[in-house]
């Protein structure tokens, strides 16, 4: 279904996030049929360029990283033609009355600071003072939203000060995955689920992002931040909210996120011994996290494992388990709900003790196994085996599946529709990053050094003997 025609500025357009996700993915949605045409995209940053030049730049970026379903021939000249650029200052005044003069007002406005966190105040600021933004326009903004719960404050008052919250979009792509809403779909339109959800009939959940990178280029960026602020407070959050919140009412922004809000309310403190943090090691062949972060004595963590208490109704005595790391054995992101053992087997002791595993893959091949008990087949007696219900969307969908946007095609179409639901709402964040801080501060009061593991391991084994010291086990990353 098309959009409404609309006016979106990219500052930082000529950056690597614009390149690699935002211009392939809006040329892809152009290819779907989904932007109209007499939408337009400008480009607004501080490296001199006029349009063609900038139309070049995009051209290269979408052939680079367009991937998606094959266009037809022309539609690439034809998408850049809705392709403008402005050189603009986000601190001066360079380029503010040019790009004024391009933005038309009759039409849906959307800003997207593609720059760092630095310079969102500044473009708040000015595009009210260069009388560009109304109470329709819609502003997105980049993670890291601030690195502690200060920042994350201050950077919230900034914009306030200029956009109400109903016009401001804070990204975490990863709730615009595909498999991410269906955790929605699957626990509020399946009878089958909701009724188990709780922690009468869930031992425990796992959430466990993986990745085999390292951290490449981003090393100083890298070294500030670690595991706990770049996937922890954000991603994996995000993923622990959807999985334990109540169900909303209705299908809406505010009804979405308020439920995702008690939940992060709801989190105990975590104590530290509940928590492992890793960093690479060097290994053949790599020079090591270290190396990487061009510090010798760096403390930041590459990894951290950890159990969480949900302290409410639902979840009062059922952990859930949060792994996230660089450099590990396999890429993957997968949430397993491990439900309670059958509470009297009649097949006796041979039989085994079984039970059932629900797995939630958000990559590679977003889907969903549940692992049934049945009779091992042609056995003697009884005995019991544990068998995948394997659902692959891509196979269960078809060739349906080829047309699902990714992550952050569908995000921008969304602030073009107006829906905030699979965006972060500021009093989520902060909550996030009031839960967050107390961690770090404990890490660095008590001086805490990461434990060191191999590259392409599963992170370090103190990570092992955490869960095992509950009498459970990591599920494999593969
Ligand atoms: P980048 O350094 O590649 O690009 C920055 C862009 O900002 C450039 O276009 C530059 O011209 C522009 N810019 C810098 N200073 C400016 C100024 N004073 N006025 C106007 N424009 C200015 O950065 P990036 O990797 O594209 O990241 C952009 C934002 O997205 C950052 O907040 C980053 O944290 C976030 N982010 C990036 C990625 C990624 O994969 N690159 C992923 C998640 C979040």
């Amino acid at each position: 279904i098309p959009v409404e025609p609309f006016d979106l500025v990219i500052f930082g357009g000529t950056g690597d996030l614009a390149r690699r996700k935002i211009l392939p993915g809006l040329f892809r949605r152009y290819c779907a049929g989904q932007i109209p045409a007499d939408s337009q995209i400008i480009g607004a940053a501080r490296s001199e360029h006029d349009a063609t030049e900038f139309r070049a730049i995009v051209a290269e970026a979408i052939r680079e990283f367009g991937g998606g379903k094959a266009c037809e021939d022309g539609t690439l000249d034809e998408f850049l033609q809705r392709i403008d650029y402005v050189t603009v200052d986000a601190r001066g005044d360079t380029g503010w009355s040019e790009l004024a003069s391009k933005v038309r007002k009759d039409l849906i406005n959307a800003f997207y600071f593609s720059v760092g966190p630095g310079l969102f105040g500044d473009l708040a600021e000015r595009l009210h003072r260069y009388d560009m933004a109304d109470d329709d326009s819609r502003i997105v903004v980049e993670k890291p939203f601030g690195r502690d719960l200060a920042t994350a404050k201050a950077l919230n008052a900034s914009l306030a000060k200029h956009f109400d919250e109903t016009q401001i979009y804070r990204i975490d792509h990863y709730l615009g995955k595909e498999t991410v809403q269906n955790l929605m779909a699957v626990r509020f339109g399946n009878m089958l689920f909701e009724p188990l959800w709780n922690s009468q009939y869930i031992d425990h959940i796992q959430i466990s992002v993986a990745e085999t990178v390292g951290v490449g280029g981003r090393g100083g960026y890298y070294d500030k931040s670690g595991a706990m602020r770049d996937m922890v407070q954000n991603h994996l959050m995000q993923l622990l909210c959807l999985i334990a919140m109540e169900p909303p009412a209705k299908f809406d922004p505010d009804a979405v996120r308020d439920e995702k809000l008690k939940v992060i309310r709801a989190l105990d403190p975590v104590e530290p011994h509940h928590i492992v943090r890793g960093q690479y090691g060097p290994s053949a062949d790599d020079d090591g996290f270290r190396t990487h972060v061009g510090d010798p004595a760096s403390k930041t963590e590459s990894f951290v494992a950890m159990k969480i208490a949900i302290s409410n109704w639902r979840w009062a005595g059922t952990p859930f388990y949060l792994r996230t790391g660089k450099k590990l054995k396999a890429r993957t992101s997968e949430i397993t709900v491990v439900f309670k053992d059958a509470p009297h087997s009649i097949f006796g002791a041979e039989a085994g003790r079984h039970n059932n595993e629900l797995r939630i893959r958000l990559q590679p091949n977003e889907g969903m196994t549940l692992d049934v008990t049945i009779k091992e087949p042609g056995q003697g007696g009884m005995r019991l085996v544990d068998v995948p219900l394997d659902m692959s969307f891509a196979e269960a969908l078809g060739p349906n599946v080829a047309e699902v946007p990714d992550a952050y095609e569908r995000l921008i179409m969304d602030v073009i529709r107006g829906n905030q639901t699979l965006f972060m709402r500021g009093d989520e964040v902060e909550a996030a990053w009031a839960w967050t801080d107390p961690i770090i501060e404990g890490w660095q009061a008590r001086g805490e050094v990461p434990k060191t593991y191999d590259s392409g391991s599963d992170g370090p084994t103190d990570a092992m003997a955490m869960i095992a010291r509950d009498g459970r086990i990591w599920r494999e990353i593969k």
